[in-house]
């Protein structure tokens, strides 16, 4: 193995480090911009109110239909609320295609739920269609990307974001576009409750623990985002305009640009191909959408400047977004030369030694142990500053990444452990199975409650 070539994968490595004490300034700046954005609109952070005011007991009951629009896959869901925590859920998912995510009008994306509404409601529902309109199925709308809303189904949205590029869509409310197009196709189905799947999470864990002590809803999913619940007086933004004493708040903490975390000429080439270079940056270091891609600019640096795989440029390596995140989790599942070989043959990478697969895998590694680390953050911020230091606390979790990715909750808490020491072991985190769905039902249940 050339000398070389080692000695740029270690750089590559260290580059991807990402030092407590960074770590630590990044919590603080976190803060600062928290508060801004529960000051006013139109900060980095939204802090956006979801018009949810309390969190589910676990004890609610109800049928509602849910719709998940996702970075990546649309899911129609049937769900039972059962009380004492426990629900039925029946499910079809679908991969969303590129047309509908990134094109000038919004029909496409329209069309393509619509389909998959109608088909759910004809295998599980067909003696609804024509029903009257009193008699239509209450749908939750969980629908991921940052949106102003001003009750809990009236939204507008702010921008994309994971890769959607929809420009009609910004400043209108989608909820209202997608009931149209229902009319339209006489789907006998009524959005009660909009809501983001971090919002979704966090009322799923609630619910599902039934222990009264969740304080929020993480994902790391094709993105990554947050939501807490606040206290109405700390919102000086939301002054006179609620008559509640908590809101549910989603951050959109993908959107933090820190400057106290070094970015690696990687984050950078990445950043500058994204529909939206400058924005999401602490998206861009940790959510799904991105690992793969950061491996990917990784080994396209290796093989052009230090002739790895024989100098030669397979189409895994010269087309951008072709390596996926799940990739990253395979590598990493095993530390062994046969497993690193195994996973990146498909991709026409060789290894000219057994040396230069593990400095594979390290390289690998390196890229979801920042990820994890980073991901700390937020939660260790927010579980300080919202008066919970020395507290039982629980929070939620879902998305793929946090589901499927080896060892990375543990990673994310190491990292806690070096941001509030032994507070740590105050904090359970949990995933909150079907978080989208089942949010998206309670929030529709206290919609219908409420009015
Ligand atoms: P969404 O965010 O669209 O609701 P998911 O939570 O399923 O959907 O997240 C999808 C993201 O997770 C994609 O970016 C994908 O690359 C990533 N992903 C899928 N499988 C894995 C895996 N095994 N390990 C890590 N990431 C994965």
């Amino acid at each position: 193995m050339e000398a070389n070539f080692e000695q740029a994968v270690k750089k590559l490595i260290n580059d991807f480090e990402c030092p407590t004490e960074s770590l630590k300034e990044a919590m603080k700046e976190f803060d600062e911009l928290r508060k801004k954005g529960l000051s006013n609109d139109g900060e980095m952070l939204a802090m956006a109110p979801a018009y949810i005011s309390s969190l589910p007991t676990g004890q609610e009951q109800g049928d509602f239909l849910a719709l998940d629009l996702g970075g990546t896959n649309l899911r129609v869901c049937w769900v039972r609320l059962l009380g004492q925590g426990k629900y039925d859920i029946k499910q079809s998912k679908a991969t969303l295609p590129r047309e509908c995510i990134r094109n000038e009008s919004s029909q496409p994306l329209v069309d393509f739920a619509c389909d998959h509404i109608e088909n759910f409601l004809k295998e599980n529902f067909s003696s609804k269609f024509g029903c009257p309109e009193s008699e239509f199925l209450p749908m939750g709308f969980t629908f991921s990307y940052p949106m102003n809303q001003t009750s809990i189904v009236d939204t507008t949205l702010i921008r994309w974001t994971k890769g959607f590029n929809i420009p009609e869509a910004i400043g209108q409310d989608f909820g209202t576009t997608l009931t149209e197009g229902m009319r339209i196709r006489k789907l006998p189905v009524v959005i009660e409750a909009v809501i983001n799947d971090t919002v979704g999470t966090l009322v799923t864990r609630a619910y599902t623990s039934c222990a009264n002590n969740t304080i929020m809803g993480v994902i790391f999913g094709t993105g990554s985002n947050g939501a807490y619940v606040e206290n109405v007086d700390q919102i000086p933004k939301m002054a006179g305009k609620v008559n509640k004493k908590k809101m549910l708040l989603n951050i959109e903490w993908g959107a933090t640009n820190f400057t106290s975390l070094p970015a690696t000429r990687y984050d950078l080439l990445l950043d500058h191909d994204t529909p939206n270079p400058g924005r999401q940056m602490f998206e861009k270091r940790v959510s799904g959408m991105y690992l793969g891609e950061l491996l990917r600019r990784s080994l396209f640096h290796l093989i052009k400047v230090y002739n790895f795989n024989n100098g030669i440029f397979p189409p895994s390596i010269t087309d951008a977004w072709s390596l996926e995140t799940s990739v990253v989790s395979r590598i990493v599942a095993n530390r062994s030369v046969e497993n690193v070989k195994e996973v990146l043959r498909p991709y026409s990478i060789r290894f000219r030694s057994d040396e230069e697969a593990l400095l594979i895998y390290d390289a690998a590694y390196c890229i979801g142990r920042r990820s994890a680390r980073i991901s700390a953050v937020p939660i260790a911020s927010l579980y300080l500053s919202t008066g919970h230091a020395g507290k039982q606390a629980d929070v939620g979790v879902d998305g793929s990444l946090v589901e499927h990715y080896p060892n990375f909750l543990g990673m994310l808490r190491e990292s806690l452990k070096d941001l509030i020491g032994d507070d740590e072991k105050n904090i359970t985190i949990g995933i909150a199975k079907d978080g989208s769905g089942i949010g998206a039902a309670l929030c529709a249940l206290q919609a219908v409650k409420e009015n």
